[in-house]
């Protein structure tokens, strides 16, 4: 098989520019040039894909994400987690960080050994670009769809083992600053090279300055699970829309945040402190009906994922091409944007943006192929057709 491809007569979405008409030719899995057709063609061999009325944006990466396809990434083992890894194709996203909740600490290890089975450089997958542990210090108060036999204060001796069984992949944790020995877990965390990142949490304006102060760089789901903006009493959400520095995660599915918040929260923030995420379950992809998250029985209907009582929202079916589709909707983001918020900002926070998260000439070729209304019809996945519509790969 040919390891040239190239994709033709798309609009190309740049770091800098929308090119019309563009053409992105790819390697050897890598990027080997990007721009205007009219200053390249298909070297002899390529496998040729007609991208004339579409988008090629650069694969998505979603750094908050807990399943898809009917499979949790804690709930089925290393067999699972590679099942997602598939699964996520679908929806443009060529990497991600798998995400755990408040669990026991057990189960986090094994989690974490799961995680590092199913990596997979050589497959049609999504890459698993590392961990984002998700609790379990948080606030019970603000605990979401979390287990609450999971949540406890944190513990450094847990946080040591978890660390070192992860071997540098865990990239986030949430943590809510108000806890004990929380702020010092944030110094720690940031030491270790994990970006701490606030939430499930009551904090009040100045504990978020602390935590801000030791280091934390962002806000798990601005809004969701966190004290809010209020004028007399500032909470967390406040503070993460005030001050610079720290990044916000933003759940754009329309249910999790009013679209007028996530447009106010775009002007406060900007690309370089926005990263949309989808808090996707392994509801994600499977349609209406009731399914299985944790310990919880949970219920889809359209864009909404509650728990069994129809009101308490549990996590989502988001996925991140419509996190696109909707933050230009709502926030008006320009595509370069939505890009730069669903591909470069989660990249960095991975530690890959030296090869992954844009197109651009040298880094890995992982694209997504969008039709005019924002469905995949193609995820590049290391310079080949790892996804298409209506074909099995
Ligand atoms: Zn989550």
């Amino acid at each position: 098989m040919s390891n040239r491809l190239a994709i033709v007569g798309g609009k190309v979405v740049t770091p800098n520019a929308i090119i019309e008409d563009g053409v992105v030719l790819c390697e050897d899995a890598k990027i080997k040039f990007a721009g205007s057709s009219k200053d390249a063609e298909p070297e002899p061999n390529s496998l040729i894909i007609n991208a004339r009325g579409k988008t090629v944006m650069p694969g998505f990466i979603d750094t908050h994400f807990h399943g898809s396809g009917g499979d949790d990434v804690m709930a089925n083992g290393a067999e699972g987690i590679k099942r997602i890894s598939r699964a996520l194709l679908k929806f443009g996203a060529t990497g991600y960080l798998a995400t755990t909740i408040a669990a026991r600490h057990e189960e986090l290890m094994r989690t974490v050994e799961d995680t590092i089975t199913a990596e997979n450089d050589n497959e049609p997958a999504a890459a698993i670009l590392g961990l984002h542990i998700e609790g379990p210090y948080i606030n019970p108060k603000f605990k979401g769809a979390q287990p609450e036999w999971g949540i406890r204060d944190p513990n450094f001796d847990e946080l040591n083992q978890l660390l070192d069984a992860a071997a540098g992949r865990i990239k986030i944790m949430t943590i809510a600053p108000e806890l004990p020995g929380a702020l010092e877990m944030i110094r720690m965390l940031k030491r270790a090279g994990v970006e701490p990142s606030v939430g499930h949490s009551e904090a009040d304006y100045d504990t978020a300055l602390a935590a801000i102060e030791a280091g934390a760089t962002r806000a798990t789901h601005l809004f969701n699970a966190m004290s809010g903006v209020h004028h007399r009493k500032p909470g967390l959400a406040s503070a993460v829309l005030n001050e610079p520095g720290i990044c916000a995660e933003m759940i754009c599915d329309g249910v999790h945040v009013h679209p007028r918040m996530v447009a106010l929260a775009w002007k406060a923030k900007g690309r370089d402190a926005m990263t949309l995420i989808t808090d996707a379950t392994a509801a994600q992809g499977v349609g209406d009906g009731e399914y299985t998250l944790g310990d919880f029985q949970i219920r889809v209907r359209g864009p909404l994922c509650t728990l069994m009582d129809g009101v308490t929202i549990a996590g989502s079916v988001l996925t991140m091409n419509r996190a696109v589709s909707n933050a230009i909707a709502f926030a008006g983001m320009s595509l370069i944007d939505a890009a730069h918020t669903a591909s470069m900002a989660p990249a960095m926070a991975c530690g890959v943006a030296d090869r992954k998260g844009s197109i651009v000439t040298g880094k890995d070729a992982d694209l997504a192929i969008l039709n005019s209304d924002f469905s995949v019809s193609h995820t590049i996945r290391a310079g080949a057709v790892a996804y298409q519509t209506g074909v099995a790969v």
